[in-house]
């Protein structure tokens, strides 16, 4: 780990448990995007950030922007790409981040260390050594290596309203009135539904 590390980035690796690279990444897109939407000032309600998977780099975003599943501001669209939207509500800009790194693509370490797990052998410590060797790679890089930053083409999701509970007629558990699923003539909740 680089001396000079930001205190921001060690409390995100505290929240997320470790230093990979994915939390780098995320780290990285995090503060490139406060930067962009001059939001310098972190946990901003005007905020809203879009994230296409579910990967470590979803934490440090979380906890660099400030976006939370929580608050209802951090949205989650399951399309398997390293791609990230933010909105300030405040100004109306968008930025859409799409990862491009290529610095580790070709590297032979990783193959090698592949077939070797292959074969049987403890590749663990090498394995964790060319994590953190990435992800140091990735914290120093400079924006261009790492990923291309346009205007968002897309307008900001709706905000999240706040909505009715109903009472499930299977199980008794309460949920939120638009998950509600017709069965049998009566509303249930999904797992109940799914339940056949
Ligand atoms: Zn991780
Ligand atoms: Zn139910």
């Amino acid at each position: 780990m680089p001396s000079d590390q930001e205190t921001d980035l060690r409390d995100a690796i505290q929240f997320h448990g470790h230093l990979c690279p994915g939390l780098a990444l995320g780290y990285r897109v995090a503060k490139a995007a406060l930067r962009e939407l001059k939001a310098e000032r972190p946990h901003d309600e005007e905020l809203v950030a879009l994230v296409e998977n579910d990967s470590c780099a979803a934490d440090a975003i979380q906890f660099i922007t400030g976006c939370t599943f929580g608050k209802g501001n951090f949205v989650f669209r399951d399309f398997g790409k390293h791609v990230y939207t933010f909105y300030n509500r405040k100004t109306g800009e968008g930025i859409r981040i799409a990862e491009d790194y290529r610095g580790y693509e070709n590297d032979p370490r990783y193959p090698e260390l592949k077939k070797r797990q292959e074969a049987g052998e403890d590749v663990s410590k090498e394995f964790q050594q060319y994590k953190m060797d990435k992800a140091a790679a990735i914290l120093r890089a400079d924006d261009a290596e790492i990923f291309r930053i346009e205007r968002a083409a897309t307008p900001a999701p709706e905000e999240a309203k706040i909505r009715a509970s109903l009472r499930c007629s299977r199980c008794g558990e309460k949920f939120m009135e638009s998950r509600g699923r017709m069965n049998n003539g009566v509303v249930v909740c999904i797992p109940c539904s799914e339940k056949g």
